[in-house]
């Protein structure tokens, strides 16, 4: 046998043990944990539509329609009119020709780097992407190149160095494929995918579009972005990154976003060319060989599309409750970073600070949770406070307040 408390013990002595807790309420600002009210500063229902009775009535009509369970992937009997509509509605949303659902975020990642790269191709990725892209690119068995933070003249320097136009794959990977896969690729020459998440997960900050898109273009690779966190919340209409600095097909041809964080729903959806998604329903082994995710999860995320398209206050709301904890959060000197969406992490360091940090704001009635490395690089654990618009700016000067007392 392993032995595996050993390295439990390890975990536990590195301040890097993580456990759950459970909660007894719906999603909301604040959740019924351990018998106590919380009131929640760590979720990513940015919009607070997890539990939003219109969203939650179609979920519940299209139970009664299509029951629960989808029966199968969507390339065998899975994949409802509800997941059409809901596919067409986001290629709409976005800009795109088509849209693909796919179960999570952290499979649509994994499913297309991976479909779209093979041995002898070259990821470029930012140093702060999210795990799911960095695995995609694993997976994938092309060369993994990570870029330092936003930092446009390393990526230029790799792209330079890896220069890749005209350069057909070598024979030996195509071997390998002969060998251990049963079909034979047509022969194609290597490829340079540059992927980006849209807000950083853990820092908040937006990634520089633009730069990325026309540094993409000088060296002929693509440019992927993930942008879980900014659709949504960005743009006027919620179209996240692409919106705010209104970026076409041309420049960003492949989008990724997620369904479970301002849409107050689940799963992931692509959205980019006809070939690309056409490319995709052929090859990507995470959209065809799992589960289609259940028809009243599309309904429920239409129904949530309307919201986050039309209904603008939340957004405005936000931005205010962002703006006035950053004003109160330099007041107190604390160490924040440059982000102006609603991840607004309190850099503290230590792992153990910021567990310590957590715990007694959970004492005292909050909840941010402490993340640590892997998720963030060493020596810089912090709080990862969110927002939602659902919070009210007396519960953002409680916070403060709070945070003055845990860390001053
Ligand atoms: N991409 C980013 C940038 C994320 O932050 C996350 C989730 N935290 C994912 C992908 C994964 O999405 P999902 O939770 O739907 O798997």
């Amino acid at each position: 046998m392993f032995d595996l408390s050993a390295n439990l013990e390890e975990l536990a002595l590195q301040n890097l043990y993580r456990s759950r807790r459970i909660v007894e309420s719906p999603q909301s600002v604040e959740l019924v944990i351990d018998g106590r009210k919380v009131v929640n500063f760590c979720s990513n229902d940015y919009l607070g539509l997890a539990n939003y009775p219109d969203i939650a009535k179609a979920f519940k009509q299209a139970v009664d329609e299509y029951g629960v369970g989808s029966g199968a992937a969507h390339l065998i009997c899975g994949h409802s009119r509800e997941h059409h509509a809901l596919e067409e509605e986001l290629a709409e949303f976005t800009g795109r020709s088509r849209a693909l659902l796919f179960s999570t975020g952290y499979m649509a990642n994994l499913g297309v780097i991976s479909a779209l790269l093979e041995r002898g191709d070259t990821v470029l990725e930012d140093r702060l992407n999210h795990a799911s892209i960095i695995d995609g690119g694993l997976l994938s068995g092309a060369k993994l190149k990570r870029y330092l933070h936003v930092d446009l003249a390393h990526l230029a320097r790799l792209l330079a160095e890896h220069s890749v136009i005209n350069q057909p794959i070598s024979s030996s990977s195509f071997d390998r494929l002969r060998t251990n896969g049963d079909e034979v690729k047509a022969s194609r020459n290597k490829r340079q995918l540059i992927v980006t998440d849209g807000v950083f997960s853990m820092d908040g900050d937006i990634a520089p579009l633009p730069d990325l898109a026309r540094t993409a273009k000088k060296h002929d690779a693509w440019l992927m972005v993930d942008d879980a966190h900014g659709f949504g919340v960005l743009g006027n209409k919620g179209g996240g990154v692409l919106e705010q600095f209104n970026l076409t097909r041309d420049e960003v041809p492949i989008v990724v976003g997620t369904l479970g964080k301002a849409f107050g729903a689940f799963g992931a959806f692509v959205a980019g060319s006809e070939e690309l998604i056409e490319f995709l329903i052929q090859k990507s082994r995470t959209y065809i060989y799992t589960t289609a995710m259940p028809s009243a999860v599309a309904a429920a995320t239409r129904a949530s599309l309307k919201i986050v398209q039309t209904e603008n206050w939340r957004r405005d709301k936000l931005q205010e409750l962002v703006n006035h904890f950053r004003q109160g959060a330099a007041q107190l000197g604390l160490t924040m970073l440059p982000s102006t969406t609603p991840i607004q992490p309190v850099v503290l360091g230590s792992s153990e600070q910021a567990l310590t940090a957590s715990r007694a704001l959970f004492d005292r009635g909050f909840l941010v949770s402490a993340i640590r490395p892997p998720t963030v690089p060493k020596n810089s654990a912090r709080l990862r406070v969110t927002f939602s618009a659902g919070h009210e700016l007396q519960q953002v000067d409680q916070l403060l307040s709070t945070l003055e007392n845990v860390l001053t």
